[in-house]
């Protein structure tokens, strides 16, 4: 298997999950014998630091000549007071509408070894496996007109979205579900706009073509409080921009930390993986940002990308296995448990790096007998 990948590792705990990540698809390719090709390119802060631009023309062009582009974070504080279209985010944002993937999947599961490192109570959270659909190219986050007009004290974003828009997103969403538990929980505010209206008619049409699918609707506000109460009734949750940025945040806390939940963006003409996180200025630079999202995310590409499905879940495995050997990062330490050191980022990625090579030299043989 050839898989060109072009690495943008962006910015604060950005290069240091990323690392980590890569190192795991090293190993997948060494051992598999593998051609991936890693090239590394400049966005966010970084790029705007070297080249005056959140996404550089060559960096564009390299990730439009990649099979996949694999993304740490981007931002950090001394942009803050730039206007969006300059900051690290929009180059994030232009990255992802060139590549064109508009189903942005967003796993969040409990893991059991870190039961009681949610705030929930494990029984709650137990067995809770849920895959968010955001749609990633519409909504707030592009609509037009936008603007900040300063001299009227007042600032406006638009809600859009087309039918087809929602049709694709919902698509992707029911098929996944066919492959699982078989539901959809579409999640708007059609009680208040005319957008989630749209989207509700478009999502409840679609149903029709997937009879062996339930879907449920619930409108945002309940859907952030049913997450928490009930999460084992969701199965996959599709839902806009906005929306979804905020219900896949909140839900860290089912997994035990934001640093868990990996990312894969498809249906354009490259995917786009990326964990969940941001760039976490506040841990920047200290060694100690949690890289399993990362690595989980490197799954992901595996997975859709790649194809090597076996090693996905090898992947996977090997961070359940390192949880269940009860190493934690910081970010996964309870708060006042004075009694265990933190793994650091580094310590994490090689840990996780042991058990898949073993994993993988292991199933070589198998096949060599
Ligand atoms: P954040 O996700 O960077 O951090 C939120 C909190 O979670 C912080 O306390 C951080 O330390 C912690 N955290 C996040 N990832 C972690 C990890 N892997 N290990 C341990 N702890 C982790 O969100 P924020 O603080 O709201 O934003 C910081 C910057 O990141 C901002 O500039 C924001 O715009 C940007 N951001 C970028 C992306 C992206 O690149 N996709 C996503 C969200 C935020």
């Amino acid at each position: 298997m050839k898989l060109k990948i072009l690495v943008v590792a962006g910015d604060g705990i950005g290069p240091e999950v990323t690392r980590e990540a890569v190192n795991i698809l090293r190993s997948v390719a060494e051992v598999g014998g593998h051609d991936f090709q890693f090239t590394e390119a400049a966005i966010g802060g970084a790029a705007i630091r070297a080249e005056g631009s959140p996404l550089p023309q060559k960096t564009l062009e390299a990730a439009l000549a990649s099979d996949a582009v694999l993304l740490g974070a981007v931002g950090g504080n001394e942009f803050n007071s730039l206007p969006p279209d300059r900051r690290p985010e929009a180059g994030l944002l232009q990255l992802r509408k060139a590549l064109g993937g508009f189903a942005n999947l967003r796993p969040a599961f409990a893991f059991p070894a870190l039961a009681a490192n949610s705030p929930l109570r494990p029984e709650v959270i137990e067995g809770a496996d849920i895959l968010f659909v955001r749609e990633l190219l519409g909504g707030l986050y592009f609509g037009q007109p936008r603007a900040w007009q300063r001299e009227s004290n007042s600032a406006w974003n638009t809600m859009r979205y087309t039918r087809d828009e929602v049709v694709r997103v919902a698509r992707v969403a029911f098929e996944l579900a066919s492959k699982r538990r078989k539901k959809v929980t579409s999640v708007d505010k059609a009680n208040v706009l005319e957008v989630s209206q749209l989207w509700r008619a478009t999502v409840t049409e679609m149903a029709a073509q997937y009879p062996d699918i339930t879907l449920e609707h619930q409108y945002v506000d309940a859907c952030a409080m049913h997450l928490m109460n009930t999460p084992r009734n969701f199965d996959v949750v599709l839902t806009e921009n906005l929306f979804g940025d905020i219900l896949s945040d909140e839900s860290g806390v089912i997994t035990g930390s934001l640093g868990m939940l990996p990312s894969a963006t498809v249906g354009g003409a490259i995917n786009l993986y990326e964990p969940v996180h941001g760039s976490a200025p506040d841990i920047a630079g200290k060694g100690i940002a949690n890289p399993l999202g990362a690595i989980l995310t490197a799954a992901m590409l595996l997975h859709h990308s790649a194809h090597l499905e076996g090693e996905a879940q090898a992947v996977e495995s090997a961070v359940r296995t390192v949880l269940e050997r009860g190493y934690r990062s910081a970010d996964l330490l309870r708060a006042g448990d004075t009694r265990q050191a933190a793994t650091s980022t580094e310590e994490m990625g090689k840990l996780v790096n042991g058990i898949l090579n073993d994993t993988l030299d292991r199933h070589q043989s198998l096949h060599a007998v």
